[in-house]
């Protein structure tokens, strides 16, 4: 029987590897929903190349576009708008898998919707997971949904750690034996760039990533590293590790995507070529591995795997983060809001690179983070730290 899936954000950098995945797999997966914010053009074609059952533009403008250009070509694809109809998408029956792949917070309710209807989760969209932490994954294991980590280094933790579908939901480090875990991080396009150098950088620098391809927003949190901090709360959360057994480590070749070390010594890696689409295989139908079209790594090529220690004051953002996770609550929400305010400002040259941690810093140094106990309390605090952090921008 062929898997229903539905992809949350399938115009993006995520969406079209993973469609580029299930490309090669016909027999294996029936795309029931596609999904985007506003990119009409770009879903059209989508639309027309894999004749879904639904099309949901997040923008209600667009999905009115859309509507008409499809029936201009006799599709007969349903269009949908609005939050309302991305949760509709996550949680219908005939949806076995969900690919979570909006970028930052607009992508927790559709998320959300998919767990407490029990689905696969393919889990790309870290935002989600660093705003509502423990509220996410005791949805998961509530409404039996199973989640797989689609972000490179999550994924390569979680080949090191399970290998057996009764491995979800994920057991606790005591009794696997886990002594740290060690994320890997390129430095992205400014590693070695002096703090002096970093004022002056442009959004097209920052958007430059040496071995990856991603969308704008990531690509500018990996140029600051708040792309890694985020990363380090996502693996407490997905893995029920402490901060404080979560280290960073610089390897520039984005050839090892991350690695566990175990108590008795033992250390595991995943290894592989930086592209998404082999993190995404490994996810579509785990714990079966299916082909990726990714191209088989050449180590005698790849010759030199260097590491590097991080320097903190060159990553202010990643202190941030780790500091949030310490503080617990709602400090991460508030974290993420300020960061994608932050970045959306410094991609619309209103702020300078180099700004992009202060705002973050003052907005949490201005907010008081409270428990997370309630999806209305979270997006409350999300809310409050977007007005905030713009009002820093704006002042600035
Ligand atoms: P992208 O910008 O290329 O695509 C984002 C998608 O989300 C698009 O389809 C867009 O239409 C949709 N979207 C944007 N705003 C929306 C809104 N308000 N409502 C509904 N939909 C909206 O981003 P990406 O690089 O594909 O990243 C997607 C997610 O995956 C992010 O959370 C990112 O951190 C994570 N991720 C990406 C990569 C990568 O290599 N690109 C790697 C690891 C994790
Ligand atoms: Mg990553």
């Amino acid at each position: 029987m062929k898997k229903g899936i539905t992809i949350l954000g399938a115009t993006g950098s995520i969406g079209i590897s993973t469609l580029d995945v299930i490309k090669q797999h016909p027999h294996e997966f029936n795309v029931i929903a596609l999904t985007a914010n506003k990119q009409v053009k770009r879903m059209q074609e989508l639309c027309i190349e894999w004749s879904p059952l639904y099309a949901v533009m997040a923008d209600s403008d667009a999905a009115t576009q859309l509507e008409q250009s499809l029936k201009q070509t006799g599709s007969s694809v349903k269009v949908l708008s609005g939050v309302a109809g991305l949760n509709l998408v996550a949680s219908l029956s005939e949806v076995d898998m969900v690919m979570a792949a909006i970028v930052g917070s607009a992508g927790l309710l559709p998320t959300l919707a998919a767990v407490k209807t029990g689905k696969r989760i393919l889990l790309a969209n870290k935002e989600a997971l660093v705003m509502s932490g423990k509220l996410f994954t005791d949805a998961v294991r509530q409404y039996g949904a199973k989640l797989l980590p689609i972000d490179s280094e999550h994924n390569a933790i979680f080949q090191c750690l399970f290998f057996d579908e009764a491995a979800l939901p994920s057991k606790t480090p005591e009794n696997l034996g886990i002594n740290r875990i060690l994320l890997t991080a390129s430095g992205g396009p400014f590693r070695t760039y002096s703090i002096e150098q970093l004022h002056e950088v442009t959004p097209q620098q920052a958007c430059a990533h040496p071995n990856w391809d991603m969308g704008q927003k990531i690509s500018v949190d990996s140029a600051t590293m708040m792309n890694k901090g985020l990363e380090v709360i996502e693996a407490h959360w997905l893995f029920s590790i402490p901060a404080k057994q979560i280290e960073v480590l610089l390897h520039p070749q984005s050839i090892i995507h991350s690695l566990v070390e175990y108590i008795d010594g033992s250390v595991l890696a995943q290894l592989g070529n930086p592209d998404m689409r082999t993190p995404i295989a490994h996810a579509l139908l785990w714990p079966k591995r299916i082909k990726s079209g990714v191209p088989y790594l050449d180590l005698i090529k790849t010759a030199q795997l260097n590491f590097e220690a991080i320097n903190f004051n060159r990553f202010p953002c990643l202190k941030l983060a780790y500091e949030a996770l310490n503080s617990e609550g709602t400090a991460t929400t508030i974290l993420n809001a300020a960061n994608e305010i932050a970045v959306e400002a410094f991609l619309q040259k209103t702020i300078s690179f180099t700004s992009i941690p202060k705002v973050i810093e003052t907005t949490l140094s201005q907010l008081n983070g409270r428990a997370a106990s309630s999806i209305e309390i979270i997006l409350e605090d999300d809310k409050q730290a977007r007005e905030l952090a713009q009002q820093i921008v704006n002042n600035s």
